[in-house]
């Protein structure tokens, strides 16, 4: 975690999010955002879905303002995505060169930030390889700037979360019926964490998280799910799988953790082993994908996977997001 400059104590990062109205302002984690917020934005999401062939949705709600991509970390789905959610709201997009930006040079992120600002750079979308930086960053910005989180570290990738439950609703409906698998390196993943918090916020039915000890999550940090470190029990009657990647570059030490075949060998989500969950159980992967490892080919491409459709999705659930702080920017 940073430290804050700031004197004042800290305010939790879900009341951050929202303005005096309740409506949103940052987008920072999923965390606290209740059930009916998170409806709103999937519903919004489904009117920028068009059929595939089709010309994409756009309208031109956020004309005139501008979106500035700023990711510290590698990202390909996630900015690309954000690039074409803004443009096709009809705002300026900006993408940050990272590797020739000034913070290479050892500028503080902040300044960086008020140099955007004073570039008057409406919507800041951010991802960081450390805790705490989107939320410090929503703190210290002008009242009608807008921060949205596109990956802090291991904590939070709250756009992905809501990519995620808009692809099970798709596909599931109601979620109090449901039992949702989650497999992979649970520990470092932002995407495990968000997707819980959003599932547990609409009432899922059943979450399990499945991994080898070495990279099972907090307890305390996911409440709500059952921790599993059998593959074939956590896929038992499992009406929706995601499978996710071993973040090696947030683990220092190894220690523990199964080389690549027996990783695949005891985690790794088969056709054989898929023969567990519900026979239309549909399969999910964030990507970047590593074949062979926690996902094999086929099943990444066979009838169940849903894996393309995730990334349609994250389209129109940024625009929806974008949107909806252009609209809480607009009221005041
Ligand atoms: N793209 C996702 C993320 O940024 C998942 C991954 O990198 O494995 O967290």
């Amino acid at each position: 975690m940073i430290a804050s400059t700031e004197s004042m104590p800290l305010r939790p990062e879900a009341e951050v999010q929202l303005d005096a109205n309740g409506n949103l302002r940052h987008l920072l984690t999923l965390k606290g955002l209740d059930k009916a917020l998170l409806t709103e934005i999937l519903d919004d999401s489904e009117q920028y879905l068009t059929a595939p062939g089709s010309l994409p949705a756009r309208s031109q709600s956020l004309a005139g303002r501008t979106v500035g991509n700023l990711f510290f970390e590698p990202s390909t789905r996630t900015r690309a995505s954000f690039d074409l959610a803004g443009k096709r709201l009809g705002a300026d997009v900006l993408n940050l060169d990272v590797n020739t930006s000034s913070r290479k040079k050892g500028e503080s992120i902040l300044d960086t930030i008020y140099t955007l600002e004073a570039m008057q750079v409406d919507v800041m979308v951010v991802r960081d390889a450390s805790a705490g930086v989107p939320a410090y960053i929503a703190r210290n910005v002008d009242d009608h700037v807008s921060i949205l989180n596109a990956g802090e570290a291991d904590v939070s990738h709250p756009t992905q979360g809501l990519l995620d439950l808009l692809t099970i609703r798709q596909h599931k409906g109601a979620f109090d019926e449901l039992t949702v698998a989650i497999v992979g390196d649970i520990r470092h993943s932002r995407v495990a964490m968000s997707a819980s918090q959003g599932l547990a916020t609409l009432g899922v039915g059943e979450l399990r998280l499945i991994s080898p000890p070495a990279l099972a999550p907090d307890p305390e940090a996911v409440p709500e799910a059952r921790i599993v470190d059998n593959l074939r029990d956590g896929l038992d009657g499992a009406d929706v799988v995601m499978a996710l990647r071993i973040q090696r570059e947030r683990i220092g030490n190894l220690d523990g953790i199964p080389g690549i075949d027996e990783y695949f060998a005891n985690y790794g989500v088969s056709n054989e082993r898929l023969e567990l969950a519900k026979p239309d159980a549909i399969v999910m992967h964030p990507g970047p994908m590593n074949r062979g490892i926690e996902i094999e080919s086929a099943v990444a491409d066979g009838p169940r996977s849903v894996i393309t459709q995730q990334v349609t999705n994250g389209v129109a659930v940024r625009m929806a997001v974008l949107e909806r702080v252009g609209r809480t920017m607009s009221a005041k």
